[in-house]
């Protein structure tokens, strides 16, 4: 039986049988006893599946991810230390030096820099184009080399929620799959695979955790893409893997090839595994995930409409809201709900931007986004400093926007803590 998002969030990915724990047990362990080498032996050779080094595979991190992939609507998962690490592999899974990328523009300032800056120096080249582009001119942005297409559900800082079956039916047409960061939504306001995209990826730091606890992230296969289809371009999924003694990822994993690839080859050589302890903690705010992304979104309403009045504020950014300009894609995509993230400016600039948020008392100013607790933002000062004036203007960052992510406190107290604030501007 396929159950609902809320019963999924507390019950998928581990089913204890008789006598064993009934909550995920943390499997402190980073390695695994066998009786023979010849068993092990057929583990390396990817001929048996089962755990022997907590830096490919850990159970506490399987049950975990299979939440997660259950969740999204997929086949198959894999835990990354943070969401930085579930970007690049995501990406480096199907890329290698010559080939080439197309990404939005309006993404986390931290992924822009990775596929800017770090790819680039591993060969691997990406062009920006708007989450708002035209099909002509997506298609316009693909060459003969590109081989994957990566975007984000709803940006962060902008808020710009994408048009995900126009990016899902230009990248089929090029042959490659569509690779979305559903951070922000998550799988509770918005399953991408439904749309058409074949990868997601999060930040689990931010609301699958919620408790601002442990950085982490997650790479989540929809098995739909058939990679077989394109030899010329994925031939890292379907020819033998030498390191593996020649495997053929497609051939012995079916639906399962990419994310098993990222498993035992990726991880294998670059490490990045998330610890299992924060498996567990971030297991525990998947649990109340459902619940605590309803409160998130009445907060950044409420706070929304509020802002929308006062006079002291020059814009207000939240897709919820009748008449912003991606209020219809996002009844489209996240007819629940966005998420608890609201960004304005306020009338005065800079100076006053920065009056108002040292006179916030309950709101904190914070790096982080996205969890229970109120926190604010100014992202061209920190989050994405190292952006010029034009890329910050492609991610559709100005200057003067402040982030403000609602927690789950009481909405009138968030209100009342804003208003008092903007009286000392
Ligand atoms: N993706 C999005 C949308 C983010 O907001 C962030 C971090 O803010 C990341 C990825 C990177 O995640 P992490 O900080 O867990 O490495």
């Amino acid at each position: 039986m396929e159950y609902k998002i809320d019963t999924k969030s507390v019950q998928a990915g581990y089913s204890p049988k008789n006598g064993e724990p009934r909550v995920i047990p943390i499997v402190q362990s980073t390695t695994f006893k066998y009786e023979s080498s010849e068993a092990m032996g057929k583990l390396f050779d990817l001929e048996a599946s089962g755990y022997f080094y907590t830096r490919l595979q850990n159970p506490t991190n399987d049950y975990v991810a299979a939440k997660i992939a259950a969740m999204e609507g997929g086949v198959g998962a894999m835990l990354t230390s943070s969401g930085q690490a579930a970007s690049f592999f995501s990406v480096f899974n199907i890329c290698t030096a010559g080939d080439h990328a197309v990404a939005s523009a309006a993404i986390y300032g931290g992924t822009f820099n990775l596929f800017s800056v770090t790819m680039k120096k591993m060969g691997i080249e990406f062009t920006f184009v708007s989450p708002d582009a035209s099909e002509e001119e997506l298609n316009a942005a693909f060459r003969e080399n590109t081989k994957v297409v990566f975007a984000e559900t709803l940006s962060n800082p902008a808020l710009q929620v994408l048009d995900i079956e126009k990016f899902a039916k230009v990248a089929h047409a090029h042959g490659v799959p569509l690779i979305v960061d559903n951070t922000f939504p998550t799988p509770v306001n918005c399953r991408p695979f439904e749309f058409g995209a074949d990868i997601v990826t999060h930040s689990t730091t931010k609301y699958m955790d919620g408790h601002a606890s442990s950085v982490g992230g997650v790479i989540v296969d929809s098995g739909n893409f058939d990679w077989t289809k394109y030899p010329e371009k994925f031939g890292c999924l379907i020819e033998p893997d030498e390191s593996y003694h020649g495997i053929s990822y497609t051939e012995r994993f079916g639906k399962l090839a990419y994310i098993t690839k990222a498993t035992a080859q990726l991880m294998r050589d670059l490490g990045s595994i998330q610890a299992p302890q924060h498996a567990f903690l971030i297991n525990n705010g998947l649990e109340s995930l459902p619940l605590r992304m309803k409160k998130h979104c009445e907060n950044a309403m409420a706070v929304a409409e509020y802002l929308q009045k006062n006079d002291k504020i020059e814009w207000v950014n939240y897709p919820g809201l009748k008449g912003n300009a991606y209020y219809e894609l996002a009844q489209k995509y996240m007819p629940n709900g966005t998420c608890g993230v609201v960004s304005f400016g306020v009338k005065g600039g800079r100076e006053a931007a920065t009056r108002f948020m040292d006179s916030l008392k309950l709101a904190a100013i914070v790096t982080h986004v996205a969890d229970a607790r109120t926190c604010v933002l100014h992202p061209a000062s920190t989050t994405h400093r190292q952006l010029s004036d034009e890329q910050l203007r492609e991610c559709g960052v100005s200057p003067d926007l402040i982030r403000f992510s609602c927690g789950i406190e009481n909405a009138e107290d968030i209100i009342a803590d804003i208003e008092q604030a903007l009286n000392n501007i």
